[in-house]
């Protein structure tokens, strides 16, 4: 293997933190540098600002890689794929969930997110290796989370994990967008990622903080996740919860109204209501926002429901890009 060559004091591997409704993001540097997850669409200057910082430019990148499709992951890949043809590398069927007009239809329109266009150049499978002249780059198959949900775990110990499992949280599961089975999928995916062949060191999961201690979060998020498999209704709540919070993130608050309203057009909570409470969506919205109150996931301010996790909401009128 040829020496790499990368200025003094660089890490070779950027863990860069970000606050919600946006995810986190690694860039993998070497001579053919990977950056993984841009984030959120107006994100973009905040990435190039990162790049800029490590004296590399956009076109420098051999591909913007990505864990899974979800807007708060993949939002800022069309704007680096328009402006400076950055190669996208995703696998097949987050490709498909992303670039396919009725799919992608399918999928922001259950989530109420907008997902940006961007096409496809380089499918990526289990196992498959990125070389990027410094830390090798191997794309691990985790489903769950979504159907064709990516991790990616560097040759100096680091996991990037997306949203598998968090610091102090687990992601959420929603089986009527990505399967009957995805808690039994995710759980077998956590399976997977103790079982990596190579020491992990850290780990960087879509949202919180670095993870210093990997195999104990990884463990504490599968002790969290079996309850959920004798108790399916936690799983539900668990995602009912973030999803309602994410909404009121994306909109930076509604009142309890226009949240009501919002709810009983939202494809999710329909679903939720129907299949996993046995109810219609009006019975359900009284409890399911007596419950975000209980649990202070929101706040009243104001009139208006806010979310307690803190958050940059993103500018007015986004919501109403492109969704179609
Ligand atoms: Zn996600």
């Amino acid at each position: 293997m040829n020496a790499v060559r990368l200025p003094p004091n660089r890490r070779p591997v950027e863990l860069i933190e970000r606050t919600f409704p946006s995810a986190n993001m690694a860039i993998i540097r070497g001579p053919r540098p990977i950056l993984i997850d841009p984030g959120f669409a107006t994100d973009a200057a905040e990435v190039e600002a990162h790049l800029d910082r490590l004296d590399l430019h956009p076109r420098d990148l051999q591909c913007i890689a990505l864990t899974h499709y979800h807007c708060d992951h993949n939002g800022a890949v069309e704007y680096f794929q328009q402006t400076y043809g950055v190669p996208v590398a995703a696998e097949r069927t987050e490709a498909a969930a992303a670039v396919d007009g009725t799919l992608r239809r399918m999928v922001s329109r259950w989530y109420v997110q907008p997902a940006p266009r961007y096409t496809v150049d380089v499918y990526l499978d289990d196992g498959m290796v990125l070389e990027t002249g410094g830390p090798a780059v191997q794309a691990v198959a985790t489903p769950g989370h979504t159907v064709g949900h990516l991790s990616f775990v560097t040759d100096e110990g680091t996991l990037i994990a997306g949203d598998t499992f968090h610091a102090s949280d687990v992601a959420p599961v929603t089986p009527f967008r990505e399967g009957a089975t995805s808690l039994h999928r995710l759980i077998e995916s956590i399976h997977r990622l103790l079982a990596i062949d190579a020491p992990v060191r850290r780990a960087l999961s879509g949202h919180g903080p670095l993870i210093t201690a990997p195999v104990e979060a990884m463990e504490a998020a599968l002790e969290r996740l079996d309850t959920w498999v004798a108790e399916p209704e936690r799983a539900a709540w668990h995602a009912l919860k973030r999803l309602g919070t994410y909404n009121l993130m994306l909109t930076d608050g509604m009142t309890e109204r226009d949240f009501t309203t919002f709810l009983l057009q939202a494809p999710w909570f329909v679903d939720y209501a129907k299949h996993a409470f046995d109810t219609t969506p009006q019975d359900f919205v009284t409890s399911y926002i007596a419950e975000l109150k209980r649990a202070n996931a929101v706040v009243i301010d104001e009139g208006v429901m806010r979310p307690t996790t803190p958050y940059h909401p993103p500018p007015p009128g986004w919501l109403a890009g492109d969704t179609g």
